[in-house]
């Protein structure tokens, strides 16, 4: 066996040529979209009214396991994949642990984050059918510059709604978007009549994902030639994202090594569920078994403290139900710096796993989680994106555990990005001035209270 290199890269041979549905191996199915008003699961003429076709095909289909990868998106991915896999010798040799860490990269494009591999998909299959434009909500700024990338590169328009808390936190952000030609409104805004209808609830809201959500969807529906398209949470973006997860694997297997555990932080639960797709399905047809782990922020803890139910994907409640574990559609988090993690809801896909014991998931404390960005920021020389040390946190711990124990595991996770942006955030860490909100029970129990009721 050849010596494990720093990165481990994938020649264009050894690239997947195909997405992975890891759905087709589940054996619970994630639970259908549903109409709000029905209750009966979503059909595709409903969902078409709303996202593109090929796109409600993918989300729809839970037995179809590979989706070949078309020929220009394959093109796009060559512009800034493989993404490499790091052996984080450095971080091992500073924490003096026997462990062996690596972690698969995805902040090495413009936008940021690993969000432009179902961008540049999304934006594809729009211009496919003929669309003028597409709508979306951003958090903190990475989806939306990832989608404004894909559609300036396909010629197609982009209308981003910002949650304003980033919108203000983050105008660098809106910049690096308005380069690529999309249009960034702060949401909420008064262009919408949800987002009217949300300010007259709660004048002066910093907003959430859920209702920057909510108007996108509703200038999609309203506007001649137009779709929504959605970062993460829905299957087919996980489906995109799985290529995070094949070349992953495609590395370690290259290499013979065989993870231990893989880590990925969750917000909505793309990355995650594009990393861990591979190994999950070998875990699902009891071919290997691997830990897995779910990490989220304390503030928005959708997996560790949120109830396994139908709920609506975004605050208006316009969308269809989705059955994952939430925090209630009306839960706004406190306006923590790790943007990219403050949705209410769960991908139903991670959500089933998790709910049939084939993952874990704990979560972290923002000043934890900031902590350990510095450290690994000092010696793997990447300025970590907030979200993605959460993952970086309990990496480290499960390294210090070994330390412990004397263990030699292979830890493998996902950093998602980079924290370039972010620095806002950063400051008020090096400054003291950062907080640990946590919300109560009680709190949480009067957002469960609104749960849509199912019978
Ligand atoms: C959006 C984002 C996340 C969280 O989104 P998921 O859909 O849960 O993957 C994590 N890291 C970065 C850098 C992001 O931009």
């Amino acid at each position: 066996m050849s010596q494990i290199p720093y990165k481990i890269y994938l020649t264009e041979e050894e690239m997947p040529k195909a997405w992975y549905n890891l759905r087709a191996d589940m054996k619970n199915k994630p639970a259908p979209l549903l109409n709000p008003g029905t209750h009966e699961p979503m059909k595709p003429e409903e969902l078409a009214g709303v996202f593109c076709e090929e796109l409600v095909k993918q989300e729809l289909d839970n037995t179809t396991p590979y989706f070949d990868i078309p020929e220009e998106i394959l093109g796009f991915y060559k512009m800034y994949r493989p993404s490499p896999l790091v052996r984080a010798y450095c971080l091992e040799k500073k924490l003096g642990t026997p462990a062996k860490i690596y972690y698969k990269f995805e902040g090495n494009n413009t936008s940021g984050s690993h969000k432009l591999n179902s961008a540049i998909a999304q934006a594809y299959y729009a211009k496919k059918q003929g669309l003028k434009g597409v709508t979306t909500e951003t958090g903190a700024g990475q989806w939306g510059t990832a989608l404004s990338m894909a559609c300036a590169y396909l010629g197609l328009d982009c209308k981003v709604y910002m949650v304003k808390v980033s919108y203000e936190q983050k105008p660098f952000r809106r910049e690096v978007m308005r380069t690529y030609g999309a249009s960034v409104t702060p949401s909420p805004s008064m262009e919408t009549e949800v987002g009217k209808k949300i300010l007259a609830e709660h004048p002066g809201t910093t907003g959430s994902l859920g209702c920057a959500i909510s108007e996108a969807v509703e200038v999609a529906t309203t506007t001649e030639g137009y779709r929504y398209v959605l970062g993460s949470v829905l299957s087919q973006v996980l489906l995109h994202q799985s290529i995070i997860g094949l070349e992953t694997k495609a590395a370690l297997d290259k290499y013979g090594i065989k993870p231990d555990m893989i880590i990925g932080c969750a917000g909505g639960g793309s990355n995650l569920g594009g990393l861990i797709a591979p190994f999950m399905g070998e875990k699902l047809r009891g071919e290997a078994d691997y830990r897995i782990i779910a990490v989220e922020p304390a503030s928005c803890p959708s997996l560790t403290r949120g109830k396994y139910a139908y709920d609506f994907c975004d605050t208006g409640m316009v969308c269809p139900l989705a059955k994952m574990y939430t925090l209630g559609c009306g839960f706004i988090p406190a306006p923590n710096h790790a943007g990219g993690l403050r949705y209410h809801g769960m991908s139903s896909v991670l959500s089933q796993l998790y709910d049939d014991g084939l993952m874990e998931a704990t979560s972290v404390k923002q000043t934890d989680v900031f902590e350990a960005a510095e450290t690994f920021a000092r010696v793997e020389g990447i300025l970590p994106a907030p979200e993605s040390s959460h993952a970086i946190k309990v990496a480290i711990d499960e390294a210090l555990k070994c330390k412990e124990t004397g263990e030699e595991k292979t830890i493998v996770f996902g950093l998602t990005g980079t924290g370039y942006f972010d620095m806002v955030a950063y400051e008020k860490f090096h400054d003291g001035q950062m907080t640990d909100y946590i919300p109560t029970d009680e709190e949480l129990q009067a957002s469960f209270d609104k749960l849509p009721k199912m019978d």
